[in-house]
């Protein structure tokens, strides 16, 4: 618990002091030492400061600062001191005692609780952290090579050498000031998380950009260690660092790892155990000298943030000063409510200006400056460059799949293969399982007595989530080449390559790959939207994902397009996948002219080398994704098949075989029609059927629409249910019923192509946005396009 929690009159002993250096500093000079007691003697609940009483003074302190010391009951904390009493004594929870020279009493006993150490990995896109936090946590994380792949606070835990770790992967900055969503989040997330060892992963072999962050880090003021990873990647090139030396110049402790294959990693934690437990060589506080021009500026700001030590103490004043300089919003209303606040923004003011005559740019570029002048630097003494270019091969390979002539028609090869592939190799496995489950409905309908529960069971259960389970192979071979795309890096190519066609429709490159992976679901792709930094951007981008055709939706086309149109499956599909990609285009181009006129932030697109895939990653991406289908299929279309069933079965015509056998004038598909079209599910029908007529759809077809809502394969079970028969496949028997021909299917699969997607779809436009207004008009808009393009598919198609 924090000691802010503490009542009157109740005791605590202390467990932790967080916060940047400084602060622990001070507060360990009061005595809030580990270990020792400590009583709240007035805590009125506004009251601030409160009250302490430690080693017989009293002492003032803040809330906010409360809030950064952790303390246990007495009872609690003595029982379990006494317990490891008999263990080997160890060290103070503190890494500045160099630096503080405090005889604070360093070496004493731990209790269990300090066992506990929360570490967070911090890194640019695409360093390595996410596959670092699965090899550390046996976590199944996607891991992609290209940026944006985190967007989401993943938190895993494991035990190594007594200790228990939390982690924390966090998406993917640059730097951590308020330029991008993603950026604010991880800043967000250090100050409120504090986590007590932050691991800063850096891609070993692009040091100058990646310590770029480091620097900022290094402002902080916290606990750092950072993990060189890709180091096989550095030494491949016959690059020399001398990493030892380079972390005691920046104070932070470094070392090597290799997360693909786990090298590096014991040292790793252990360099983690030794920073948390205050014990690291080369951890020592170090200021970026930011020059004779900005320094004094700095200063003055630091020195009034000083006066009233009134400022979010989990990050030195020196920091906040620095911040206020650069300009950051997001930190001005942080330290709004300071007091000193109105003469800080009057100061800050003045010094940007005082910066910007004196050095003639501004204040947050020199800062930027000396950032990276430290790390050049730092560089420049311990690394010697290798004699091989690493990125040779990926240069020449570029040379290739982004050449101007060749990479839009090998862009285009690659996605037609990825589909062909999907729906030729697909449809064997496919067949198998079809087998399986008629099979199995065959010969439960031989051994269960005619009725309901026969009928629920063959037709409802077997027949709907049936029809859906068989296209699992193909949905295996779509997210194999989705994920060989993505870890080979071709999907930043591709991203690369439409970057000017986004442009053109007012959005970036950037957008593309949430687009593409729209392709597999459209919710994590509108969650991966957050690297856009421009907000239009990502608007837009959030909006025109659900035209990405989702692998929800393939098992639709795959049925229909395999039934009425054998010999040209994969094209129509293609054609289908491009519908959705210039729907979305134009719906861009619309909003650009529309809603968002201009485009806030220009950035840059990032190529990342070309790294061959592991196997391991593309099983586990795979395997995630299968066992999500199944998943789907256990519950939601589990539940729909048999909700469409009751509604398809009641109010029951009774039509019973003998009287079938009298009367020849009825044969039992016409009694199946008969029984359907007076059911709950034919009166839905028929009431929504008039809107779809248009397009060729009738009652049947219309309920099938309609049961797509929850989720885009049950359009396959629903036909499943209703058109199943035991003699012909899904696919035959529609065909034989002539209520699609080949116009109306088209009609079917463009508009279940731009009809919105899902409800979970619709749920994420509505938390990404922050917004009921955009989900709404996400529903609205889709609907209508999607009624107005099938009805001219329709049209069009009659003619033929
Ligand atoms: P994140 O964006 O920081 O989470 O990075 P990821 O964990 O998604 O990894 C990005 C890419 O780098 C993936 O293709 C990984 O397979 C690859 N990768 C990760 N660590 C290493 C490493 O130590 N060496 C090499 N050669 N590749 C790595
Ligand atoms: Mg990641």
């Amino acid at each position: 618990m924090k000691l802010s929690e503490l009542h009157n009159g109740e005791s605590a002993v202390i467990v932790k002091v967080s916060g940047h250096g400084g602060f622990r500093k001070r507060i360990m000079e009061m005595g809030f030492v580990r270990g020792r007691k400590v009583t709240s003697v007035i805590d009125a609940p506004l009251n601030d400061p409160i009250k302490y009483t430690i080693m017989g003074y009293d002492v003032l302190l803040r809330r906010s600062e409360a809030k950064l010391i952790e303390v246990l009951p007495e009872e609690e904390a003595n029982a379990m001191l006494t317990a490891e009493d008999a263990q080997a004594p160890n060290f103070l929870a503190c890494t500045d005692c160099d630096s503080c020279g405090l005889s604070c009493g360093a070496k004493r006993n731990k209790t269990t609780q300090r066992n506990i150490i929360n570490i967070a990995f911090v890194g640019n896109p695409n360093s390595g952290k996410t596959s670092l936090f699965n090899a550390l946590s046996g976590g199944h994380e996607h891991v992609g090579n290209y940026s944006g792949v985190t967007v989401d606070v993943k938190t895993g835990h494991f035990n190594y050498k007594g200790y228990h770790f939390n982690i924390t992967d966090l998406p993917g900055t640059y730097s951590l000031s308020a330029y991008s969503p993603e950026e604010l989040f991880v800043r967000r997330n250090l100050l409120e998380s504090m986590p007590d060892v932050i691991v800063n992963v850096v891609v070993a072999s692009n040091l100058e950009r990646n310590l770029y962050l480091t620097t900022e880090l290094i402002d902080l003021s916290q606990r750092v260690v950072v993990a060189l990873n890709m180091y096989d990647e550095l030494e491949a090139t016959g690059a020399k660092l001398d990493y030892q030396n380079l972390g005691s110049m920046i104070g932070i402790p470094m070392v090597p790892t290799v997360a693909k294959t786990g090298k590096g990693l014991d040292k790793l934690l252990d360099t983690i155990i030794d920073m948390f437990e205050g014990d690291n060589k080369s951890a020592r506080h170090v200021h970026i000298n930011y020059g004779t021009i900005l320094e004094p500026e700095i200063s003055k700001l630091a020195d009034i943030l000083h006066k009233t030590e009134d400022f979010p103490q989990q990050f030195p004043a020196r920091y906040w000063a620095i911040k206020m300089m650069e300009g950051d919003k997001e930190v001005a209303t942080l330290l709004k409510s300071s007091k000193s606040y109105e003469k800080l923004e009057k100061q800050a003011t003045i010094s940007s200006e005082e910066v910007k005559k004196q050095l003639d740019i501004d204040a947050e570029t020199a800062i930027s400056d000396a950032k990276y002048g430290f790390i050049s630097g730092a560089l420049h003494e311990t690394y010697t460059e290798g004699n091989v270019d690493a990125n040779k091969k990926t240069r020449r390979l570029d040379k290739l799949i982004v050449n101007k002539w060749l990479g839009f028609p090998l862009f285009i090869l690659v996605m037609w293969l990825m589909f062909s592939v999907t729906f030729w190799l697909g449809a064997y496995p496919q067949e198998w399982i079809a087998m399986g489950f008629d099979a199995l409905g065959s010969y439960l309908n031989g051994i269960m007595p005619d009725g309901a529960w026969r009928s629920m069971i063959v037709d409802g259960i077997i027949g709907g989530v049936g029809a859906v389970a068989e296209f699992l192979p193909n949905i295996i071979l779509l997210y194999m080449f989705i994920s060989l795309m993505e870890d080979s890096g071709y999907m930043s190519r591709a991203a690369f390559l439409m970057d000017k066609m986004m442009h053109g429709m007012g959005l970036h490159g950037k957008s593309f790959i949430p687009m593409v992976m729209g392709f597999g679901c459209n919710v994590p792709a509108i969650m991966a939207t957050r690297s856009i930094e421009s907000k239009s951007s990502r608007l837009i981008t959030i909006l025109v994902v659900p035209f990405m055709s989702c692998s929800a939706r393939l098992p639709v086309y795959l049925l229909l397009a395999g039934a009425f149109f054998p010999n040209y499956a994969a094209t129509i599909m293609i054609c289908l996948y491009l519908l959705g990609i210039i729907v979305a285009v134009l719906t861009a181009k619309l909003l650009r002219l529309t809603a968002f006129k201009q485009d806030e932030t220009p950035f840059v697109m990032e190529l990342p080398p070309y790294r061959w895939p592991t196997l391991r990653a593309t099983l586990k991406h795979i395997w995630e994704k299968c066992y999500q289908y199944i998943k789907k299929i256990g519950t939601v279309i589990l539940l729909a098949s048999v909700i469409i069933w009751v509604l398809s079965y009641y109010p029951h015509t009774e039509i019973s075989e003998t009287e079938l056998a009298q009367t020849e004038t009825i044969s039992e598909t016409e009694a199946t029609e008969i029984q359907y079209e007076n059911s709950y599910l034919g009166m839905i029908g028929k009431f929504i059927a008039p809107v779809m007529s248009p397009m060729g759809f009738d009652w049947k077809i219309s309920v099938a629409v309609l049961s797509s809502i929850p989720a885009k394969e049950i359009v396959v079970s629903t036909l499943g249910v209703l058109y199943g028969s035991e003699d012909d496949d899904l696919g035959e028997a529609l065909q034989k019923s002539g209520d699609l021909n080949i116009a109306s299917a088209l009609a079917l699969m463009v508009f279940m192509l731009l009809f919105f997607p899902c409800i979970a779809t619709i749920g994420a436009v509505a938390s990404e946005t922050k917004k009921v207004k955009w989900a709404a008009f996400s529903v609205f808009y889709n609907t209508a396009v999607a009624w107005i393009v099938a009805y001219i598919t329709y049209l069009i198609a009659s003619l033929f």
